[in-house]
């Protein structure tokens, strides 16, 4: 059985004392959290607060994103042993804000994958189509895409080392969540793609669903046989919303 996990993507959001008063919210009600392994990734600036705040409480943290690089002269970016110094189990590889906003392509975001694993942590890798894709009918290549770049820089074992998190474009931040139908039928895709390499590995992987997953509709996102949890964003900076999602895996 793969335990759900519910991972917060706090983006670029919030001020120190915002994000005390979120740790302080997630704290006082992670005893209703049941099932799911809850993690939260903030900004790289609040890390060594989440770390003083989190430690101890059963919740993970994670970074944002990490470079390709182990050290040096590479202005801007961290190195994932500098995420480990402060605690952090999970970072966020891939995500399409990245893809989109700083033209990371899939030969790059593999290689932070390796990057990820090299420092010990657990890469949640990010894919998903945007909607031109999904219309265009090549939602399955894109995804294939996104997974064969992991597969064949690092391996297929690489991916049980991490967690997949399917987030179709369309549907961050925009309202517009993908039905449990539209939603399984990528997740079922996704756990065959990789079975097709390895049948253990697709067996283990969690593969999360990310996209305006909020309390009202999660329980149904998650009770579909290959959706492992959520990668939450919006619904992330409310301490209650957050945890209505984290306790929607409870059932
Ligand atoms: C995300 O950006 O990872 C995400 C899922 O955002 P939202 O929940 O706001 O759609």
């Amino acid at each position: 059985m793969r335990q759900p996990m519910v991972a917060g993507n706090w983006k670029m959001n919030g001020t120190l004392a915002e994000a005390r008063e979120l740790i302080e919210g997630i704290k006082a009600g992670i005893a209703e959290v049941k099932k799911a392994e809850v993690a939260v990734c903030p900004p790289f600036v609040y890390l060594a607060l989440v770390q003083a705040g989190l430690q101890g409480s059963g919740v993970a943290w994670g970074g944002q994103d990490v470079s390709t690089q182990a050290s040096g002269a590479y202005t801007g970016e961290i190195a994932g042993h500098m995420l480990t110094d402060f605690g952090c189990k999970y970072v966020i590889i891939g995500h399409s804000e990245r893809r989109t906003y700083h033209g990371e392509s899939d030969a790059l975001v593999a290689e932070k994958y390796q990057a990820a694993l090299n420092a010990g942590l657990m890469p949640i890798f990010c894919i998903g189509e945007t909607l031109e894709e999904r219309e265009s009918g090549i939602t399955e290549a894109v995804v294939a895409r996104q997974v064969d770049a992991v597969i064949d820089h690092c391996g297929v074992d690489a991916l049980s080392k991490g967690v997949i998190a399917y987030e179709p474009v369309w549907a961050i931040g925009t309202g517009k969540t993908a039905t449990p139908e539209q939603a399984q039928d990528v997740h079922a895709f996704i756990r065959a793609r990789v079975a097709a390499h390895s049948t253990a590995v697709a067996d283990r992987v969690r593969v999360l669903y990310g996209g305006s997953m909020k309390p009202g509709n999660a329980a149904e996102l998650m009770a579909k046989p290959d959706i492992d949890g959520g990668l939450i964003g919006g619904a992330s900076l409310k301490a209650d919303d957050f945890l209505g999602i984290c306790t929607a895996a409870n059932d």
